[in-house]
């Protein structure tokens, strides 16, 4: 049997979707795009939104439209997606990396007191593996300081805290859309926010610095950060199965603890009591020989993947040592979450059987020691 890490959930119905963009000759942002910003808006809570092309450049626009640029530091979590981080970047701006907690690995919102400044303008909590971050203790914190939250909620569509949708916390929230997220767009990210100033913003930065197309004046500095109707006719479907999509996923999730759950040598992530659950991967950590575990599902057909590699340690970012201590020590939870971290997919296609084989395998490993 194989287990590949990831699969995209799309079939006839977007197929349909699509030929519609074609039979109409609308492909580029059309009605389609306005309305998955639309629902958009609805299922993640915010008044305004505008598409991206993915959720890193919509993470940059994002930070550009709150203000962030050179000089100002940036709250980033060292265990995520590099993207959170490399758009900080691109805004001239500095992230500065803080420690995720050891049980739920978010955000560890303790070690962020340690490298407060007066340069430190903003915070990017980054809703972790389909669940929240605790944002109570966020946006207080947030407020103390007066810090703006972006919100990093690639992986967070469906996922609430304490009912509020993540995404509805911050002055700005992303989505990604990408292949292997719980919607698809293929490519493709959103933008909210409850602030109109920002809105107006985001509007000008994403469309060459105007409010529509067509127009060669051009009012303010801008570039393109559009979308286009044939990703927007895939999201509307998508969206239309979210419910199947995240009660396959959690279905699936729940099918691996009850097949691991009596295995002590194992600890299995779900959620923080606060936030629901729309699994991203069904993640645990082996405290014993890790690299031995993964090469043996590898050698069964079976694709386990690591955990982020932390940020502090990234080759593409030695030279931010410059300006802050970088060391294991200050780290160690998401060092340790890497070294004894694997995922293992909980994609919609993904059968009940393959699920159960990829748990025989883990058992059958950890019998043979
Ligand atoms: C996927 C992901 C991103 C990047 O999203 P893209 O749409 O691929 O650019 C950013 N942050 C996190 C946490 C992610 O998982």
């Amino acid at each position: 049997m194989r287990v590949p890490q990831m699969q995209p959930f799309v079939g006839q119905e977007e197929y349909e979707a699509i030929k519609d963009c074609f039979d109409t000759n609308w492909l580029t942002e059309g009605p389609k795009c306005k309305e998955f910003v639309r629902r958009l808006c609805d299922v993640v809570g915010v008044n305004y939104g505008v598409l991206a092309p993915n959720c890193t450049l919509g993470l940059f626009l994002g930070l550009k439209a709150m203000g962030i640029g050179p000089g100002d530091e940036v709250i980033v979590p060292n265990f995520t997606f590099i993207a959170s981080a490399t758009s900080v970047i691109l805004t001239g701006a500095t992230p500065v990396f803080v420690d995720i907690n050891k049980e739920d690995l978010q955000i560890n919102i303790d070690d962020c007191k340690r490298i407060i400044t007066e340069k430190t303008k903003a915070i990017m909590p980054v809703h972790m593996y389909g669940a929240s971050c605790n944002m109570t203790e966020l946006v207080e914190f947030a407020n103390k300081h007066e810090l703006l939250i972006i919100e990093d909620a690639a992986q967070a569509i469906g996922v609430n805290w304490e009912g509020k949708p993540c995404g509805s916390f911050g002055a700005v929230s992303c989505f990604s859309f990408f292949a292997d997220k719980s919607i698809t767009t293929i490519e493709g990210g959103f933008i909210g926010t409850n602030d109109e100033k920002i809105y107006e913003s985001l509007r000008y930065l994403r469309n060459h610095g105007r409010i529509s197309s067509g127009t060669f004046i051009h009012p303010e500095l801008g570039f393109n950060f559009r979308m286009n109707d044939v990703s927007a006719a895939i999201g509307l479907v998508q969206l239309d199965k979210a419910v199947y999509i995240f009660s396959k996923r959690l279905e699936l999730h729940k099918t691996y603890c009850r097949e691991l759950e009596s295995r002590s040598e194992i600890k299995i992530f779900t959620h923080p009591k606060g936030s629901n659950f729309v699994p991203f991967r069904f993640s645990i950590l082996y405290d014993g020989d890790r690299e031995a575990l993964s090469n043996y599902l590898t050698e069964s057909g079976i694709e386990p993947r690591t955990f982020f590699y932390p940020l502090h340690r990234q080759p593409a970012f030695e030279f931010l040592q410059n300006t802050q201590s970088l060391n294991d020590e200050l780290f160690t939870n998401s060092v340790y979450a890497y070294e004894k971290g694997l995922c293992f997919p909980v994609y919609p296609e993904l059968s009940e059987e393959q699920v159960v084989y990829t748990c025989d395998k883990i058992k059958e490993f950890l019998d043979a020691i």
